[in-house]
């Protein structure tokens, strides 16, 4: 094991995610083809080992900590880039069935290298706006969770991600240092998408000592028809 995995692997052991001789190998992989197709195509400003581990695959697998991902069984990540944070989710809990949407094709031709080269099963790729994709009946109030991180504000994500929840479901938006006054500007979309806000919680990245949100948001009832709008309005002119 290097160094960066010994951190990795303890700091995830203490939070309860206990990963196998697999799973860090899964990670490795992961790590060499973001940085080897990263200069042929734009996917992460951020390719140094120990950085990659920690402000990428630490930083997605956080959500297992306020969120008991063994009760989870379905998952859709929205605006996946390079697959953040659904593929180190997958990777750390192999038993999700995992949607990842994307509008950049180019980026899903990755993801499903990335799936096929860790042999991850039940991963599907989705190239599409997700106001598109969140229209279609085998997506819409259809997961146990939903997730997105930096794809977008929170008034405007709203619309994209809460139409593929469940009712009862969660929409989960994995934010960087304050996201106050996203959350005071996307009270009105919550009552238009039927979801209230359950809770924010906070979290400090290891090593950089950056600090990050993760809003929890609950879906009440099934998403009124005529959300979301049409592709490019929701994040043009948000509900607020
Ligand atoms: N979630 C990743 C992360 O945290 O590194 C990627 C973030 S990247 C800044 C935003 C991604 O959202 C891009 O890959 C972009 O193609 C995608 N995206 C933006 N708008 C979208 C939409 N309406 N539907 C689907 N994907 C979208």
């Amino acid at each position: 094991m290097n160094p960066t995995e010994t951190w990795f692997t303890q700091l995830l052991q203490e939070k309860g995610v206990a990963l196998s001789p697999l799973q860090l190998q899964q990670f490795a992989t992961y790590y060499e083809l973001l940085v080897s197709w990263n200069e042929k195509m734009n996917l992460t400003g951020i390719t140094e080992r120990e950085a990659v581990y920690e402000k990428h695959f630490y930083d997605s697998v956080t959500l297992s900590f306020f969120m008991d991902m063994n009760q989870v069984k379905s998952l859709a990540d929205i605006g996946s880039g390079a697959g953040f944070p659904s593929i180190p989710l997958k990777i750390s809990f192999p038993h999700l069935k995992v949607t990842i949407v994307d509008s950049l094709n180019k980026r899903i031709l990755f993801l499903q290298h990335v799936v096929e080269a860790l042999g991850l099963q039940q991963v599907t790729c989705v190239h599409g706006r997700a106001e598109d994709i969140g229209r279609l009946p085998a997506h819409r109030d259809a997961y146990d969770v939903v997730t997105a991180r930096a794809v977008a504000r929170l008034s405007g994500l709203n619309e994209l991600c809460l139409p593929f929840a469940r009712q009862g479901g969660s929409f989960a938006s994995m934010k960087g240092a304050d996201p106050a006054e996203e959350i005071a500007e996307a009270k009105r979309s919550l009552v238009e998408l039927k979801a209230k806000l359950v809770k924010t919680h906070h979290l400090k990245l290891p090593f950089e000592q950056s600090d990050r949100h993760i809003i929890v948001i609950e879906k009440l009832n099934t998403t009124p028809f005529k959300y979301p709008r049409k592709a490019g309005l929701p994040l043009k002119q948000p509900i607020i």
